[in-house]
């Protein structure tokens, strides 16, 4: 049974994380396509085509996967599976536009069942939701037709800010990786010749909450076990790309103990705003002293900061925007960059019918300035003008 995943820019962690939960099942074949080559690739009759959308993507390229899958429905029988956030709300809608079954939710279980359900020939559902509650029940990238990937130590998050999908996708119960099980895949990647360890979570300084009351002593244990493996010979990243931390969880003693063991210089603090009222509005469950708390604690200890910020947030006012540009002065001498993003209303979240604010001109000109001064980079304009289409 072949099992094609559709590439694109943006997600191969999510599809190389469904592709590793199928990849021990002896009667299926999985492999990754490009979304420009499948016009002119040929498939085998009863493939099964794995799609993995967030809403930014398939707004922007909806009209062409609806033409690829009229196209290729035209030439064989084929199965078209939608999965990632962007199900989460309305998952008819992606039947309306061609899909054959939505996955909501997580899908290494789902994507099982289904293809089970082909397999047997079973009536199929048309949306499939069957939650992971133990990660460790997975791989976290495929070992057997072997794709790295950084390892999702954790998924879901307690804090379910208005704006963000995490706690609403999957869970405000996270659930945790095991040390033993990061550890036995880090050796395993080790062995093939992969030197960066990098991790997904939402917020890298809360690991260990669920298994311990001391996130510190977990990410220590967990830090030095990886290191004990990789000696010398390998590079680990944690509190910044592909995760962040929040900035309520930034103390000395935990980036004095970090820095015995890692090797990124810079950490990323999801701050999201400069205003106390934005971010009492959207539940981020700390205010703006936090955050410069936590800036300054990474500068004290030796790191150099990524701050996220979003601006454009529902009801911001011209007040809002400059008590986010007043942070960004602030810190603009120091070893301190701006990762500026564009409010996004997005499915399944409390904001998802909620209108961006607009940006002035005189804020779009000092972006500009800090832009061209180094401190502020960041898509927030294609974003703007992508949520600006619908608005
Ligand atoms: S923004 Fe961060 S802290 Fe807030 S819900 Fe999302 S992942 Fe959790």
């Amino acid at each position: 049974m072949d099992i094609c995943f559709i590439r694109n820019n943006w997600n191969y962690y999510s599809l190389a994380t469904i592709f590793a939960s199928i990849e021990d099942l002896d009667y299926v074949n999985p492999f990754f396509v490009n979304i420009s080559d499948l016009k002119n690739s040929s498939f085998t009759d009863g493939t099964i085509f794995c799609f993995s959308l967030n809403s930014i993507y398939y707004n922007k390229n909806k009209d062409n996967i609806i033409s690829i899958i009229r196209f290729l429905k035209k030439k064989g029988n084929y199965f078209f599976i939608a999965g990632g956030p962007h199900c989460q709300y309305k998952p008819d809608l992606l039947l309306e536009d061609g899909f054959d079954i939505v996955v909501v939710g997580s899908g290494e279980k789902s994507i099982r069942t289904i293809i089970s359900d082909i397999k047997e020939k079973k009536d199929l559902k048309k949306i499939y939701q069957e939650e992971v509650t133990n990660l460790n029940d997975y791989k976290p990238f495929p070992v057997k037709f072997f794709h790295y990937k950084p390892i999702e130590i954790t998924r879901g998050c307690p804090h379910r800010c208005y704006f963000c999908q995490t706690s609403y996708l999957h869970s405000h119960n996270p659930i945790e990786r095991t040390i033993e099980n990061i550890v036995k895949y880090v050796k395993i990647a080790f062995e093939r010749n992969i030197k960066d360890f990098r991790f997904i979570t939402p917020n890298a300084f809360s690991y260990g909450n669920s298994i311990n009351t001391n996130s510190m002593c977990a990410i220590q244990e967990l830090l030095s076990s990886i290191r004990s493996i990789i000696k010398d010979n390998g590079r680990i990243f944690f509190g910044t790309f592909p995760s962040e931390v929040r900035p309520d969880y930034v103390t000395t003693d935990l980036l004095i103990m970090l820095k015995k063991y890692v090797n990124n210089k810079r950490i990323i603090i999801g701050a999201q705003s400069g205003s106390d009222r934005i971010l009492e509005n959207s539940n981020r469950g700390h205010n703006v002293k936090t955050i410069e708390r936590a800036i300054d604690t990474a500068i004290q200890t030796g790191f150099a900061v990524d701050v996220d910020i979003i601006i454009g947030m529902p009801d911001e006012n011209e007040e809002d925007t400059k008590e986010t540009f007043n942070l960004i002065h602030r810190y603009m001498k120091k070893p301190v960059r701006f990762h500026l993003h564009y409010f996004m209303p997005l499915p399944g979240t409390p904001w998802r019918d909620k209108k961006p604010a607009t940006l002035s001109k005189k804020f779009i000109e000092e972006i500009e300035y800090l832009t061209g001064r180094g401190v502020i980079w960041g898509n927030w304009r294609n974003q703007r003008m992508a949520v600006a289409k619908e608005y």
